[in-house]
């Protein structure tokens, strides 16, 4: 049996969570033991996300073939068991630069190379490449629709229906019904634009989630099924939750997959939703809490760091604690100890992540050696291993101006420095060190109690890497490299064993941590940071018993 296709678009306004719908989509199928696979389409014209700032574009998400993806792909794998490719993603960028490519070998000899129908078909063999060997594709299309860049997607979407059928193919469209709190009412003027706009392509959707911060009553549902077209059973209140891992639940209520099997004519089992229910109450019920610090430079925009806060999320809810993660502006710290006792003494761990360029870092480096000198767990990612190893040259070995050649290319010590592999490299776009590469695990470390292996595989995105001439110096003062590259290339993770919790890696562990398989380092960290949180709260009523006890005190 051929696959059968979900296509998800967008209306109204973006950011209302298609993807997450997408994904939700997904589990709730999975659930009921259907084999789904996702994909989405960015309609600009970068060929990827990889070169775009972090503030336009937010996380850059890396599969494990080295792809560098839209953050959307992350909410995919952390809510089904899809295995992502960079045949997952694709951007108009790609498309036509798979299509020029063609044109200059002379493929497309003679003929006049144009959007219909070699654009068209291009996007159509990219949507049937990743619905092999699944029941349901779901393909989500990037943009909203009236955009003149998603027009060609949503042309290929709706030759799909015609050339498949409505038993193999659905359209799902988000929408946005608002609460105007002038006329206390909930709004379906914009999500009947939005049909309407829709059906001016070619596309009737059959199918509305609808994001809107309350319940749609019957009758409003019943008002929108009349004028967009759909099924009463089909208008889904898509309400805003707390927690995202609610959101397969949510639809469930709604009877979405009930739906989605009506329409594709599929057969199913009973939907077994147990973990992500059992998931959900821990969400709702912490026994307590754990305060992390994550110092970055990109602290208002959190989108950079999606796979990170999920990350750590899934870490605090493995022990049942609830997570508060503050982004603390790294250069802020840097005016020294003072600054970082002032804003970080009420932290229980200390988080540098991955980054680029200059700004911040010596306030990095400050965080860094608050937490080493004061004993609190410490993770550091991609950068936050860079800079841990500079701080630890810097004031522990004496090597004063120890640096990365990233941060200043004329330092004496270079204890970071350009991976050797790309010396002389001088394009930006997918030049890094990318994807799953596999690191030994030294027995007897701090990462081998973590991983409990010998040998991992984890998924990287860097240019720079540790220079291994610095590695006597370094664990002579005490820093131990626990993890390199099975050929002793590349060192992949380095701890302090002086320290209850200080461990760093040079690749990026967020991106395979799954609600349901949360990742060992962020379990380890949380726990640990927990763990310092308790241990120092004891202590400091231990001090204030003293000294309500010491004579003449009070
Ligand atoms: N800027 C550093 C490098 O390129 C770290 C990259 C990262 O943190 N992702 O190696």
């Amino acid at each position: 049996m051929s696959a059968k296709y979900i296509f998800v678009t967008g209306g109204v306004v973006s950011s209302l969570g298609k993807g997450l719908a997408a994904a939700s989509i997904g589990c709730l199928l999975e659930s009921r033991g259907i084999r789904v696979n996702l994909m989405k389409f960015d309609p600009y014209l970068n060929v990827d996300p990889g070169t775009m700032s972090p503030f336009q574009h937010g996380e850059v998400f890396v599969t494990d073939d080295g792809a560098e993806t839209d953050l959307d792909l992350g909410h995919y794998e952390r809510f089904t068991h899809a295995h992502l490719s960079r045949d997952n993603n694709w951007t108009t960028g790609r498309i036509y630069e798979q299509i020029l490519a063609k044109e200059r070998r002379g493929d497309y000899l003679g003929k006049t190379v144009q959007v219909i129908p070699h654009v068209t078909n291009e996007i159509k063999a990219a949507m049937k490449k990743v619905a092999q060997d699944v029941d349901v594709a779901i393909v989500e299309i990037g943009g909203t629709v009236g955009d003149i860049e998603s027009l060609p997607f949503m042309e290929a979407i709706r030759q799909m229906r015609q050339e498949l059928g409505r038993e193999n193919t659905l359209f799902v469209h988000v929408t946005l019904v608002p609460f105007i709190a002038a006329a206390q009412e909930l709004k379906t003027k914009p999500t009947q634009h939005s049909v309407k706009e829709l059906l001016s392509i070619g596309i009737q959707p059959d199918m509305l989630l609808c994001r809107t911060d309350r319940f749609l009553s019957k009758e409003l549902k019943s008002k929108v099924a009349l004028f967009c077209n759909v099924e009463e059973e089909a208008v889904i209140t898509a309400k805003d939750v707390e927690s995202i891992y609610e959101v397969p639940l949510v639809f469930s209520r709604e009877g979405v997959d009930v739906l989605v099997l009506r329409y594709l004519h599929l057969e199913a089992r009973d939907r077994d939703l147990r973990q992500w229910e059992e998931l959900v109450h821990r969400v709702y019920n912490p026994k307590d809490e754990v305060r992390i610090a994550i110092i970055g430079k990109y602290v208002e925009y959190e989108d950079s760091y999606k796979s990170l806060k999920e990350a750590l999320v899934h870490g605090a809810l493995a022990h049942n604690l609830r997570l508060h993660a503050s982004w603390i502006e790294a250069e802020g710290l840097e005016a020294g100890q003072h600054a970082c006792e002032e804003q970080l003494r009420d932290f229980e761990g200390i988080l540098v992540p991955g980054g680029f360029g200059k700004r911040g870092i010596e306030g990095m480096l400050e965080a860094i050696r608050y937490a080493r000198l004061n004993k609190v767990p410490y993770f550091g990612i991609c950068l936050g291993m860079q800079t841990a190893c500079i701080e630890f040259a810097r004031n522990v070995c004496g090597l004063a101006d120890a640096n990365s050649s990233e941060f200043d290319p004329a330092t004496t010590h270079r204890v970071i420095y350009k991976l050797r592999e790309l010396r002389g490299v001088e394009e930006l776009g997918g030049t890094m060190r990318l994807g799953q590469w596999i690191c030994r695990i030294e027995p007897g470390t701090l990462a081998h109690r973590i991983y409990g292996k010998d040998e991992i595989s984890e998924r990287h995105r860097h240019r720079y890497e540790f220079n291994r001439e610095y590695e006597g110096t370094l664990t002579a003062g005490g820093l131990r490299i626990s993890g390199s590259t099975p050929d002793g290339t590349y060192v992949e993770i380095i701890e302090l064993s002086d320290h209850p919790h200080f461990i760093a890696c040079q690749f990026h562990p967020e991106f395979k941590s799954k609600p349901l398989e949360p990742h060992p380092l962020f379990q380890a960290f949380v726990g640990a940071a927990h763990e310092h949180g308790h241990r120092r709260h004891t202590e400091r009523e231990q001090v204030e018993l003293e000294m309500f006890h010491r004579p003449g005190r009070w």
